[in-house]
């Protein structure tokens, strides 16, 4: 109807033209060049908004920045996506692996019992259907920022990004397989791909971030070195200690949780679980390290007054030390103590009190305790020095 109204002349041919060449005709380079020039109507679409320039920044594979842009435009093919564009496209398909919702990426992504089971046993237990929104892009908008929404501190926002794109990828890919390829699989052993191929990715990224730390040093034979560090979170704090005898082989780590602190105070209850640990294993000989300044001059001298909140628990960490034990501390930097940075990590996203012992010469990767279905895994290929 409205065709008719128009005013158009009956003596012009009408023809396509392409408006962004002066000549009408496409040509790649006239593209490139509207591109850069935001010469298109749909400027909103090609314009680099920080959304997508933050997408293209993720410490992420280029496939996996690729996946989460392909998300965020809503433009995978599931059924429900394919009926929005094709009104024809043959309805009544339920997601492929559960059987039970419909093929959507909300429902394969947040409300899926596969995606269910991914997220509880991730690193951060979440309860994946309250991190569904109405539109994909805040989704992605959570990955981007997953401090905003979540409260993941910011330490954690790699390791996050990495689980969250790595879960939506594999959830994708068995999706694919169920639904082209008849190749089913249970939910947990797609959660426990997921983070096997999530321990992978963080672990590379690791040496591409911090390509060269400081080298641990191995204690002198028959004696014991016990790393300590804290992690500081909203309403809780961390601490971890490990040790490991001169062959550089773990012997035992311990983790516990206390309330939030300052963070001299966290280091300071780190270095108690530290001289714990070494009472509990009746070690008269070791070297404590962690990277506080502070409190590692406390305890080498607690007479000398470094921070006042601290003195009474070095006081009472010092009174632990069985008398005839040698021992000494030594500052450290961050990268040399990683493995009781990942421990205070790892007890923190779980929530964890833990002590783990291992017979003596066993590598911390064959520990039972590890398993794939929690970040200790991680910890513990970081561990092995
Ligand atoms: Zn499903």
């Amino acid at each position: 109807m409205g065709f008719n109204m128009l005013p158009i002349s009956q003596d012009v041919t009408s023809s396509y033209l392409w408006i962004p060449s002066c000549l009408g005709r496409f040509t790649t380079n006239s593209a490139y060049l509207a591109i850069l020039h935001n010469d298109f109507t749909g400027k909103a679409i090609l314009s680099p908004s920080p959304f997508w320039k933050d997408i293209w920044k993720l410490q992420l594979t280029d496939r996996l920045r690729l996946f989460l842009w392909k998300i965020a435009w809503d433009i995978l093919p599931t059924t429900v996506r394919l009926q929005s564009i094709i009104p024809d496209y043959r309805p009544g398909f339920l997601c492929p692996l559960c059987k039970s919702g419909p093929d959507s990426l909300r429902h394969l992504f947040f409300h899926c019992h596969f995606a269910r089971v991914v997220w509880r046993l991730s690193p951060w237990p979440l309860d994946s259907t309250t991190l569904d929104s109405s539109n994909l892009r805040d989704w992605i908008q959570i990955i981007l920022t997953p401090g905003a929404t979540l409260n993941i501190p910011i330490v954690d926002h790699h390791r996050f990004q990495v689980f969250a794109t790595v879960a939506c990828d594999l959830l994708w890919f068995h999706h694919n397989k169920a639904l082209h390829d008849k190749n089913f699989f249970d939910a947990r052993t797609v959660a426990n791909l997921i983070t096997s191929t999530f321990h992978q990715h963080c672990d590379a990224w690791l040496h591409q971030i911090d390509p060269v730390p400081e080298k641990w040093i191995r204690p002198p034979l028959h004696w014991f070195k016990i790393n300590f560090d804290t992690a500081i979170r909203d309403s809780f704090s961390s601490q971890a200690a490990i040790c490991r005898n001169h062959n550089g082989h773990l012997i035992k780590f311990a983790s516990q949780i206390q309330s939030k602190c300052s963070p001299n105070k966290g280091e300071a209850l780190a270095a108690q679980l530290a001289v714990s640990l070494a009472s509990s294993l009746h070690l008269n000989r070791f070297i404590l390290e962690g990277d506080s300044q502070v409190v590692i001059l406390t305890l080498q001298d607690p007479t000398i007054v470094q921070d006042w909140r601290i003195a009474d628990i070095i006081t009472h960490t010092l009174d632990c030390i069985s008398p005839g034990t040698t021992w000494s501390s030594r500052k450290v930097n961050k990268s040399t103590k990683f493995g009781a940075h990942y421990v205070a990590h790892w007890a923190a996203a779980r929530f964890n009190s833990s002590c783990i012992t291992t017979s003596s010469g066993f590598h911390l990767p064959h520990v039972p305790f590890v398993s794939g279905t929690d970040p200790t895994s991680t910890v513990a290929l970081l561990l092995n020095p």
